[in-house]
């Protein structure tokens, strides 16, 4: 494991942090909810300000981007943010968004056309919007000649009225403009329940409760692994509080299983942990002490 500034080299994949957003203002009492507790941001304060917490408004600092993956065999996305141009009037920070992520990616020396598959962990706003663009007055995929490898249990159910509850409220409308266009062009395949192996070494793995059918994405390479972890975790935070669900979890008891499960998941293998959200690098590893875990980033 080497890494350059937003890059990293697991056995022979390049793995490069393609931003979106910086967020900043979570008050963690709103995201975690019921059962924050504020003296845990006291214990962890001196490793967390200021890349991860803000020090004057004590509000966390989070991040939206999304993980090129290139190998000799394939070049792919887990997970495309949150996109430009969205009508997301249930979350403003998303609502007709305007960032350089195309030409983020083609800074990281890689275009649209290259990509050859994108793995989505599940289909929240902020995990899907660049699947499309807005192009001669439709959305259209982003990566034209791409396979987008999605659950499609979560197809089924966010393509319905019956996946309208309170924590998804920021990804209503996200299904018609991001996701469908995709199956429109005959680019989706669906991952059945239960995950597996998809490319040589690639496996969707379920960790389902964040949303209903959340996979996370295992990338084996060399004798080491990539693990991306979607939406298992917000902050850094809950690798020392893994009861802490955020607000977006819409299953809390799975979501809380899955998170721990994860973390357990990193540190036996030595899995170098990818997330979607944390800010500073994103990456880092997890190792077990006891009865809880520590959080290394990288
Ligand atoms: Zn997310």
């Amino acid at each position: 494991m080497k890494r350059a500034e937003n890059i990293f080299y697991v056995g022979d994949l390049k793995i490069t942090r393609i931003d979106e957003l910086t967020l900043r203002g979570a008050d963690p009492a709103r995201l975690f909810g019921e059962n924050w507790q504020p003296a845990a941001l006291e214990k962890h304060r001196a490793w967390l300000v200021p890349e991860n917490l803000d020090a004057d408004e004590n509000t966390l600092v989070q991040s939206t981007h999304c993980w090129l993956v290139q190998s000799p065999g394939f070049t792919l996305l887990v997970d495309t943010a949150s996109g430009n141009d969205k009508e997301r009037p249930h979350n403003l920070v998303f609502h007709h968004l305007q960032t350089d992520f195309l030409a983020q990616l083609a800074l990281a020396g890689v275009n649209p056309g290259d990509i050859d598959y994108v793995l989505l962990t599940h289909l929240h706003v902020d995990h899907v919007g660049w699947n499309t663009r807005w192009l001669n007055s439709k959305w259209v995929p982003t990566f034209p000649n791409a396979t987008y490898l999605m659950s499609g249990t979560e197809v089924e159910y966010y393509g319905s009225a019956a996946s309208h509850n309170k924590a998804n409220i920021p990804s209503l409308g996200v299904f018609a403009d991001s996701v469908l266009p995709v199956i429109s062009a005959g680019q989706a395949r669906m991952v059945a329940r239960g995950g597996g192996e998809v490319l040589k070494g690639v496996t969707f793995i379920p960790t389902p409760g964040h949303s209903l059918d959340h996979m996370s994405v295992s990338i084996e390479s060399e004798g080491e692994e990539a693990f991306f972890a979607g939406d298992l975790m917000h902050h850094p935070l809950q690798v020392y509080y893994p009861e802490l669900n955020s607000m977006y979890c819409e299953f809390a008891g799975s979501a809380r299983a899955s998170r721990l499960w994860g973390l357990q998941y990193a540190a036996e293998r030595q899995a170098i942990w990818f997330s979607p959200h944390f800010a500073s690098s994103s990456a880092g590893r997890v190792t077990r002490e006891v009865d809880t875990f520590h959080w290394q980033f990288l």
